[in-house]
This record gives C-alpha cells, structure tokens and sequence, in this order.
C-alpha cells in the first residue's frame, strides 16, 4: 500500500485520547506552575532546532517536545492565581467545542458553506441578549442582530466602519473619506480605538480623548463641548465609544448621559463592555448599562470572563442594514441561493475577513453546559471574592484603594513610592506564585488585581493577599533602613 504519511483513524483517535488526558493533567495541576513564565527573552527560541524535521515522528515524541520546550515558556492563563489584566478563560466545555469547531473544518463565510455556522451564530447571539438583558433593538428578529467576531478591537473597528458610512452617507466607501470626521472617547478607553481610527482612515489627530471624574468615567459636559467646539471649527463629529468597565480601573461611563449628547448631535453611540459585560449575566449588576438602549453598537468579549477560550468577541449593531451596506461586497464567485435572503444572515459582510471559523460552536457548548445559572453563579463568587479582597485593602492602612472597585478589578497600591510599588509588583511576579500587572492612576503607579479566572477560590485570593502583606512588610522595613 502507498505510504501517505497521514495519521491513520486509530492513530488519531490514540492521540486525541492523550491529548485530552493531557489537558485534563494540565488542568488538575495548572496551580504547580509558577503563573508567569520564568523565562528570558530568546531561551525558548534557543531550545528549538532551526532545521525542520525532514521525517515525520510519533505522537508521543511531539507531546514529549512540547513538555521539555513549550511549557517553561507559557504564562498560565488558567492557573486559579492569574490576577492579570483581564483573564482569557478557557473552559472544558468551550475547548470541546473549539476541537470539534477544527474537526469540522467548516469555513463558514456564506451561509450555504455551511449554514449551521450561520444558524447557531444568529440563536446563540440572540440568546445573549436575553441571558444579558440587552436591548431587544439587537435582536435578529428585529432591525438588529449580533455577530462573532475575533476582538474587541476588530468590533470596535467594524463600529467605526459603517458610522462613517452612515455619516457620509455611504460616500466614504466610493471615493475615499474626504471630510473632517472627528470620533470621541475618553481618556480611560482601551488603546484599540487609536488603532481603530488610525485603520479606519479617521486619523489619530481626529480621536479627542475626553477628560474624566473623579472615579475615571467620561463627564458628558466635556463630551458635548468637545463636539460643539468641532462643528464651529467646521469638523465632523461622527462616533464616540463610551466603555462600561475601563481597563485601566474598570469604570462605567454615564450611557444615558452620552447616549442623549449623540441623539442630539447625530453620533454613533458605541458600547465597548469587553470584561465587564458578562457582569449582566446577573441581573443585580446589570444597571453598569443602564442607558445602552441608546446605543448603535455593542460589544463584550466572551473570551475574557465568560468561560469560552479566545477568541469569541460578541458584536451587536442595532440597525444591521448600515453595517452589512458599508461592509458588503458581491463577486461573482460567492453568489449563491441565500445571497438576498431575508431570513439567514450573510455574516461575511458583518467584518472585515470573509473567512469565518465556527465560534459558535464553543459558546452554545459553554451556554449548554453551564446553564445561565451556572454562568451567574461564577459571576457571583468572583464579585464576593473580589470585595472581600477589597476589605482587607481597606482594613491595612499601609494600603490604598486608587479606584472605586465596584465589581471584580480591584486597583490598589501601597502609600509609598512609585518605585516600591513597582519593586512589590516585581517581586510578587518573580515569585511564581501570583501574576498581577499595573496602570497608571492619578499619575501613580497602580497594582491591578482582576478576579476572574475561571478556577480563582477563596484560598487563591487569600493567599494573594498574604503573600501582598509579607513583600510589603519586607519592602517597608528596608525602606526605613
Ligand atoms: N476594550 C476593553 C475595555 C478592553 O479591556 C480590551 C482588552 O483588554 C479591549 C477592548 C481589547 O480587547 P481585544 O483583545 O478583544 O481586542
């Protein structure tokens, strides 16, 4: 018989076992690891040979490679004490779907190449709008709907895509965007809004960061200041992004406030809630998007806390034509029997990339599995641990709050010096035991503590907290020395 190299269906089914085995090992064990790798730039690079294999090797060998090379160099995003920026959970259930999503090796990018793909996408999307208590004005059954996209970033860029259009009426996307538009966020907003407006041909000179309060959320004053200072200048102003859960300290911008300012002067209101989202799951924390009905757009990430592995950004538009219009394009190649239909959606013009993997799949597994309860449950505890963890701050006058920590980030430092805080951060990462990151507050060097991995009890936020206590100890003695 010809050898053709491929696995064989028992060689696959042997190694898909171990695989799973594997990660289930690795999932019992994750909290040995030290959380941040402790490796130098270049030693995992080194380890690696530089020539390919030129004959294939067994399964095995490969899983023993990835022991000996890959593992000193991952930071461990599912270890219980990864406090980090704001977590990328994986979960059993969505890596089962993920798997089966490569297995399938659908590529969804009309709905006749596989119209599950699409299906699944539109009923799981409307799910969460109920799960969430969105506004039904992003329901599929309406003017509406939700799509997958892979970030954030990319939801937000999609946001400022068809606002443009919509402000030019469709004209930017014939002849180039030759007006002055001007897009509005606040100062606190995630970085990829700069990227957006830089991709989108706004420029970085037309985004105004707009000052905020005392607890780091946009003032609308300055906001529709901003826009009457630009229309007397003779600009543009199109877009704002208002952020429900900064990223820097987790602030809720005023939605209604803003939402009204852009009624008036005919913005795209977009909601960027990337983390903080999922909160809604529970109904007592969903007045952070109080106001969102007067949103165009809206997106949160499912990859960061709600318990499905990156990538899975959820993006809503409440008026669907305007997005599918300035993203739409038709070559002959991809007509077929659905183009036109009014009852599937033909998700390749709801983003930028034609090709589409099946996302789906891993949430409606997520969702299934854990049941709305499930999900709220886990809501729950880490908001509890998190202000649990915010009364002990409270309750050590060498500490300090930085930030009004009203869910699960909790923004803190020590009352000593920028460079001790950065030397306690420093220390606490070396160590292996925690991983945390920092932002800048106030002009201060702040210690960023998220509670939201998926496996993060009781005893990992105490033993955070202890080993804060005993550096700090440390550090403060050999400050007065
Ligand atoms: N928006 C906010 C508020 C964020 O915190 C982040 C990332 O942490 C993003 C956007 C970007 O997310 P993504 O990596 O999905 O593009």
């Amino acid at each position: 018989m010809e050898k053709t190299f491929h696995m064989t269906s028992q060689q696959f089914r042997d190694a898909g076992k171990q695989l799973i085995d594997w990660l289930a090992d690795y999932y019992e064990q994750v909290e040995r690891y030290p959380v941040l790798a402790q490796v130098s730039p270049g030693d995992i690079r080194a380890s690696l040979p530089g020539e390919p294999p030129q004959s294939g090797t067994d399964f095995l060998h490969i899983i023993d490679s990835l022991n000996s090379k890959i593992m000193p160099g991952i930071t461990h995003w599912q270890s219980p004490s990864f406090f980090a920026y704001f977590p990328a959970n994986a979960t059993e259930p969505s890596v089962l779907g993920d798997l089966l999503s490569s297995g399938l090796g659908v590529q969804g990018m009309l709905w006749a190449t596989s119209p599950a793909c699409t299906e699944l996408e539109m009923s799981v999307m409307d799910w969460l709008v109920r799960m969430l208590g969105l506004p039904e004005t992003f329901l599929s059954s309406g003017k509406g709907g939700g799509v997958i996209q892979d970030s954030a970033s990319s939801s937000s860029l999609c946001a400022i895509l068809a606002a443009r259009e919509r402000a030019t009426g469709f004209r930017s996307n014939e002849d180039g965007c030759r007006e002055e538009l001007v897009a509005y966020t606040s100062t606190q907003a995630h970085s990829s809004i700069e990227k957006d407006v830089k991709v989108a041909g706004i420029g970085r000179r037309n985004l105004r960061l707009i000052d905020v309060d005392a607890d780091f959320a946009m003032r609308p004053e300055l906001f529709e200041k901003a826009i009457e200072d630009d229309k007397r200048a003779g600009k543009w102003p199109f877009f704002v992004c208002a952020t429900v859960g900064t990223t820097s300290s987790l602030a809720f911008d005023p939605l209604e406030a803003i939402g009204q300012i852009c009624k008036k002067h005919k913005l795209w209101l977009h909601v960027d809630a990337a983390m903080a989202g999922t909160a809604a799951l529970c109904p007592e924390f969903r007045h952070i998007q109080k106001g969102l009905e007067l949103a165009d757009s809206y997106c949160f990430d499912a990859h960061k806390w709600m318990f499905t592995n990156f990538d899975c950004s959820c993006f809503f538009v409440a008026d669907r034509e305007t997005l599918t219009r300035s993203l739409d394009v038709l070559p002959e190649y991809l007509r077929n029997q659905a183009a036109g239909s009014d009852t599937v959606f033909e998700y390749r013009n709801w983003h930028v990339p034609l090709g589409r993997r099946f996302r789906a799949l891993k949430l409606w597994f997520v969702i299934q599995h854990y049941g709305v309860k499930g999900l709220q449950f886990h809501v729950r505890r880490h908001v509890e641990l998190a202000q649990s963890f915010v009364g002990w701050v409270r309750e050590d006058s060498r500490f300090e709050l930085a930030a009004p920590a009203l869910l699960n980030l909790i923004c803190f430092r020590l009352k000593a010096s920028d460079e001790v805080n950065e030397e306690l951060l420093r220390r606490l990462n070396r160590s292996g035991k925690l991983y945390l990151s920092h932002t800048r507050l106030n002009g201060k060097y702040t210690i960023r503590f998220c509670v939201a991995q998926t496996r993060t009890e009781l005893r990992h936020v105490q033993q955070a907290w202890d080993a804060f206590r005993n550096e700090a100890e440390i550090l403060l003695r050999s400050e007065k020395v």
